[in-house]
């Protein structure tokens, strides 16, 4: 990567986002990730400052006030959003920086920062494997999977609107496309 980029993942939920940061970063180390802040709560395997930064709802709506979020949305009744501070250092640092973000937060960001956002949907293979994926993470109960799955039908109507949208089947071979993008 020559000058520094906002990377910006989205796809619905259980798509694959989170797993193919991790594999980036630890391929790419130089890639930083925005830590987002959100409202939710922390699911297990979730670690505080690692995964998100868990703030309650006064909290974050006092972020809102004092405009600390580039970007921030309600997603499946919660919160999220991310500091603006973060991402603004490694942009002045010259680090390129990766985002989990919903479509809200992927229209907000390229509208703000434009020609430095490259946006990426990732799409499972079929719905079937979907709600798989979904069932299969256990980190979700029933009620919060059937509203992803839900919600995830008009989310995936978006994907057209993404620089790039890659079908996530085998995790080699989307990480391979990533890269390509990316580097
Ligand atoms: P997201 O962050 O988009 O919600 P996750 O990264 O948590 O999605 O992925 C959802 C589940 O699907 C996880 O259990 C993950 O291990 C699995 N998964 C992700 N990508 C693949 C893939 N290409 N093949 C098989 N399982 C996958
Ligand atoms: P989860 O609760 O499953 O971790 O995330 C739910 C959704 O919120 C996902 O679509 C994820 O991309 C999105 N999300 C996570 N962090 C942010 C953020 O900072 N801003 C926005 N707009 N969406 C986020």
């Amino acid at each position: 990567m020559k000058e520094p980029k906002l990377i910006v993942l989205s796809s619905v939920a259980g798509g694959g986002k989170s797993t193919l940061i991790r594999i980036l970063q630890a391929k790419h180390p130089d890639l930083a990730f925005s830590v987002s802040c959100t409202t939710r709560a922390p699911r297990p395997g979730d670690k505080e400052g690692v995964t998100y930064f868990f703030l309650t709802k006064e909290e974050f709506e006092s972020g809102i006030e004092k405009a600390e979020f580039l970007e921030w949305a309600r997603v499946h009744d919660n919160y999220y959003g991310t500091p603006a501070k973060f991402v603004e250092a490694c942009l002045t640092s010259g680090k390129s920086v990766i985002m989990d973000l919903d479509v809200q937060g992927a229209d907000q960001v390229k509208k703000k920062l434009g020609s430095k956002v490259i946006t990426i949907f990732i799409l499972p293979p079929s719905e079937e494997e979907w709600e798989k994926r979904l069932r299969g993470r256990g980190t979700d109960s029933e009620e919060s999977i059937l509203k992803r799955i839900r919600n995830g039908k008009a989310e995936l109507k978006r994907k057209d609107d993404f620089d790039f949208a890659l079908v996530n089947d085998e995790l080699d071979k989307t990480v391979e496309s990533l890269e390509r993008i990316l580097f």
